[in-house]
């Protein structure tokens, strides 16, 4: 369940996420429709949230902003989702995934696109990519909110009473 804004990484990074985005061209599977499919990244948009995951959106160029497929992701330990403070208790173990989001549109090939993000992920740097991307992402939402709010910036270090 997402209560937390997600948005694209190229909202943020627009030529990073040019260079950087993963797409997969298919042809000639059982499971899903000959061409292109782009892994569209989604991060979360809440000041001060660590909650170490991606919200990945298949799309295909032909159809725009139709949700071929949106897959949860976190890449921590299932104990660390449990832990984190941001979700309700019966919606943190689940984030660890890949699964399909629960709350997003989601086509019949969704199944299969889940498949295939789990083959990729598989593949040499595409998971670390993910987290530097939410990283540069989670910084630069950070600094614009600590722009935007100077008296918040230290309140991690509170000056103790004596
Ligand atoms: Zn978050």
């Amino acid at each position: 369940m997402n209560m937390t804004p997600m948005v694209p990484f190229m909202k943020r990074f627009p030529h990073l996420a040019a260079s950087e985005t993963r797409s997969v061209t298919v042809t000639g599977r059982d499971d899903l429709p000959d061409g292109e499919y782009g892994f569209i990244e989604f991060y979360c948009n809440e000041p001060q949230c660590d909650c170490r995951r991606v919200l990945v959106v298949v799309l295909r160029p032909e159809s725009g902003w139709k949700f071929w497929a949106a897959i949860n992701y976190g890449w921590e330990s299932v104990e660390f989702y449990q832990k984190w403070a941001g979700a309700p208790a019966w919606d943190r173990a689940y984030w660890k995934g890949p699964f399909l989001d629960p709350m997003s549109e989601q086509t019949p090939y969704a199944p299969a696109l889940l498949r295939l993000f789990k083959f990729i992920l598989k593949s040499p740097g595409y998971a670390q990519r993910l987290q530097k991307h939410y990283q540069l992402f989670r910084t630069a939402v950070d600094e614009e909110y600590a722009q935007r709010n100077p008296t918040l910036r230290f309140r991690e270090f509170p000056q103790r009473a004596r």
